[in-house]
């Protein structure tokens, strides 16, 4: 790979700069000549009166912007590898798409500022290498730089390192913040569509966790078939079997339970009964553990962590079950009081006892001193397998 380094003022880059609102991406500009948001670049993600300002102070202040990396792809041609998110931003002001407060706390769109500071902006000064080489070569490149402001997150490397028409396709599907879907997949997908969140996502459902060689398989295909579809019968199975929208099912590994769960049959109904009485229940701590609970029939209660007796009330416990059992000369565990073992009479320690629901959380039985007794920690886990 050859780099040259070059520089160019901001007034020569922003020489018909066009952003486009739509897709919140900088597209063009040095005349035409540079492709500011190549197929492999993540969204445009200053535009959040913070980054993109600061990026203004700094020009007014006369600080540096870093370096910046261009790719010569032929005579004529160059595309931003680093630094797009800098030129959108400085690119976006000057064409009066945002603006910054001044000394006075003022508004001002770069059309109000004062001549020098206008003239400040435009003529600052930008470090540039202009690189040339072949694509892989400047892609691996690409893949290891992730200088100046946020990195790029995994999903943004994995579609710049297997960019073409897939990457193009599925980006246009589940990267579009004006796709009327997002609202109903936000209800149970975490993250933004700008950093790749719902793609990740999407890819990782279909892939079952292995994104990087489905992305690659798939790399030329002009068809995201198979990802949309699944994708899709995934979040229709969870609107069908979850009639209630809860904020905790947001983010959960829907792929997976899908996966385990499809071709059991369930009563939606009764499903959103179930759900509201967990919810409603004080023990439950858990909420996000509810769902999977549910599917799986109710069975594997660890998923709901119940509340678990407090050292103090295990204590108390502990010590009335002790005398009592050091009166009657039996084990303070019930259970091997029952027993015809060697530990009939065994006065366990504390450490070696755990605290027990009496009438089991399942059957209604409160996390409370009434409903606790202590056994020794076989018993327990025996108990507690049943
Ligand atoms: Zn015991």
């Amino acid at each position: 790979m050859r780099t040259t380094l070059k520089q160019y003022t901001v007034r020569e880059i922003c020489e018909g700069f066009v952003y486009n609102e739509y897709e919140c991406k900088g597209l063009f500009g040095l005349s035409g000549k540079l492709t500011i948001q190549p197929e492999y670049q993540r969204n445009y993600i200053y535009a959040d009166g913070k980054r993109d300002v600061a990026v203004i102070y700094s020009m007014l202040k006369g600080y540096p912007l870093g370096l910046i990396y261009f790719n010569k792809v032929s005579e004529g041609k160059l595309e931003v590898l680093d630094g797009q998110q800098r030129i959108t931003s400085f690119g976006r002001f000057v064409t009066g798409k945002f603006a910054i407060k001044d000394a006075n706390g003022m508004e001002q769109y770069f059309s109000g500022l004062a001549k020098d500071l206008q003239d400040m902006i435009m003529n600052t000064q930008l470090l540039i290498y202009e690189c040339e080489g072949e694509e892989s070569e400047i892609k691996e490149w690409f893949k290891t730089i992730n200088i100046a402001g946020i990195p790029l997150n995994e999903q943004e490397l994995l579609n710049a390192v297997y960019s073409g028409p897939f990457v193009t396709k599925a980006k246009e599907q589940f990267s579009n913040s004006q796709n009327a879907n997002v609202q109903k997949w936000s209800a149970y997908i975490s993250g933004s569509v700008n950093r790749q969140d719902f793609l990740h996502t999407a890819l990782h459902w279909v892939s079952k966790g292995n994104i990087g060689n489905y992305m690659s398989m798939h790399r030329n295909d002009d068809s995201i078939q198979e990802l949309e579809t699944y994708f899709t019968t995934v979040i229709e199975w969870i609107s069908c079997v979850f009639l209630d929208v809860e904020s905790e099912m947001r983010g959960l590994e829907w792929g997976r339970l899908y996966e385990i769960y499809h071709k059991h049959s369930y009563n939606p109904q009764e499903v959103s009964s179930l759900v509201h009485e967990l919810y409603a229940d004080p023990y439950v701590k858990s909420r996000k553990g509810i769902f999977e609970y549910i599917l799986g029939g109710c069975t594997d209660k660890k998923m709901l962590e119940i509340r678990v007796f407090d050292e103090a009330t295990k204590k108390r416990v502990y010590e009335q079950q002790t005398l009592e059992a050091k009166k009657e000369q039996k084990s303070n565990c019930p259970l091997c009081a029952l027993s015809d073992t060697n530990n009939k009479t065994k006065i366990w320690g504390i450490k070696d006892m755990d605290a027990d629901h009496v009438t089991a959380w399942s059957k209604g039985g409160a996390t409370d001193i009434s409903n606790c007794q202590v056994l020794c920690k076989t018993h327990n886990r025996a108990k507690g397998n049943k």
